[in-house]
């Protein structure tokens, strides 16, 4: 008898026709629709200032007459103003970090648990997560969403979670060493830093550790940096997407060939243009708007996440038919002008990872003289780059790779190996002096 291995955790889901994908997505969005109308003053009001009523909604397309929900409707109803279930039903709560004011509040009921378990789950089992793996979770417990989802969806696989959390790094590498742990969550940049620690500590990080596969998010990062991970750690990479206004990680991750699947039964995918708020076509590189099909304490209709990006529908060799969405570009947020040019921290990154002799260590420094914002770059060189000297030819050589990418001329000066400070969770790439 043969073993088959299981190649989707759930493969009705997970393959189901595009046809089927778009009838199911519809009928969730017309229940959606009465839900929200039904339960929450707001959202009623919302809906009749659109003059739209559950009614309306009889395509797909209709959800084009629902207005949008933003970050300042969230905050305006802070913190269970939007909730559309009695408090009592609630059984966890989340919160992004406020740092333009009060922050954004996630609530659960059980059901929205069991749905972030399961999305969870579906994303890491793409990963390649399996039963036997041991996950190293050093996303920050606490407040944020990002630990406790993928806890919970890696427990729901059957995985062993060390919950030791972001932060003491040099306990990390230890652990990470005597429990044998084989994949690691945390930020893309924490993973570096941890890689930095061991190697201070002597190890040899591709080859001392059983580190297998790395689960990362929560930070903008490029595919050159990626592949630094990738070569540092000796594992695979995998990217999550996900927002605490919509339920956390869960919403977005990586098959085997680095598609980024979007669990879209659950959660409706949209782009628009930003400026003009115009739907645009799948294949057009906008600002991702999602819906939340099937939550039940506070689903999010239309909320515009700010992040660019752009989505496909073509299949993939994995055998999923979810639709693909591209990496995050960045966040609209973050877009700078610089002499009439666009630039996104994302482009600088990726220009400086193919500098040799450059460590994974950088900040963008913003400054503004007048109305007028000016760039530099300040980067680390390797130790080993650094003790060479000739530091000129260093930042020459990444001056001209932001040239070849950007066509604009962007100083870049090199500092002292380990000047940048680290971070445990999302690194502050753009600084502003
Ligand atoms: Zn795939």
């Amino acid at each position: 008898m043969f073993f088959i291995p299981q190649k989707f955790w759930d493969q009705k889901s997970e393959t189901i026709s595009l046809q089927g994908l778009k009838e199911l997505q519809c009928r969730r969005l017309q229940k959606l629709v009465k839900y929200v109308y039904t339960t929450n003053t707001f959202y009623q009001k919302k809906l009749l200032d659109a003059k739209v009523k559950p009614e309306s909604i009889k395509t797909l397309k209709d959800i084009e007459k629902l207005p949008f929900l933003t970050k300042q409707d969230l905050r305006a109803y802070y913190p269970f103003g939007l909730v559309c279930t009695p408090l009592d039903d609630i059984i966890e709560v989340h919160a992004s970090s406020g740092t333009t004011g009060k922050p954004v509040v996630g609530p659960y009921t059980k059901n929205d648990v069991e749905l972030w378990a399961e999305m969870m789950a579906r994303s890491l089992f793409a990963n390649g997560l399996r039963k036997n793996d041991i996950l190293q979770n050093a996303y920050g417990y606490g407040f944020f969403t990002g630990a406790h989802g993928f806890e919970k969806g890696a427990q729901k696989i059957g995985a062993m979670v060390i919950t030791i959390g972001s932060g003491n790094t040099e306990r990390q590498v230890d652990i990470m060493k005597d429990f044998g742990s084989t994949t690691l969550a945390c930020t893309p940049s924490y993973s570096l830093h941890i890689a930095e620690v061991a190697e201070e500590k002597g190890f040899n990080t591709s080859t001392d550790f059983k580190l297998r596969l790395g689960a990362f998010g929560a930070e903008a990062w490029s595919e050159e940096m990626r592949k630094n991970i990738e070569k540092r750690w000796g594992i695979i990479a995998h990217e999550h997407y996900g927002l605490t206004e919509l339920i956390g990680p869960g919403i977005v991750s990586e098959c085997e060939y680095n598609k980024l699947h979007i669990n879209a039964d659950h959660f409706y995918p949209e782009l628009i243009d930003p400026k003009t708020e115009e739907v645009l076509e799948f294949g057009d590189e906008g600002e991702l708007v999602y819906t939340t099909l099937t939550k039940e304490a506070f689903p999010a209709i239309r909320f515009r996440t700010k992040d660019l990006a752009s989505i496909t529908e073509e299949t993939c060799a994995c055998g999923r038919t979810l639709p693909i969405q591209s990496r995050i570009k960045g966040r609209s947020d973050d877009m700078m002008k610089i002499k009439g040019v666009i630039v996104f921290p994302s482009q600088i990154e990726a220009a400086l990872m193919q500098v040799p002799g450059i460590s994974d260590n950088y900040q963008i420094v913003k400054t503004k003289q007048g109305a007028i914002y000016s760039l530099s770059v300040e980067v680390e060189p390797s130790e080993n780059r650094y003790k060479e000297g000739h530091l000129d030819d260093f930042e020459k050589k990444a001056e001209n790779e932001i040239y070849r990418i950007l066509n604009l001329h962007i100083p870049v000066h090199s500092i002292p190996p380990k000047t940048i400070p680290r971070s445990t969770g999302k690194a502050k790439r753009v600084i502003e002096r």
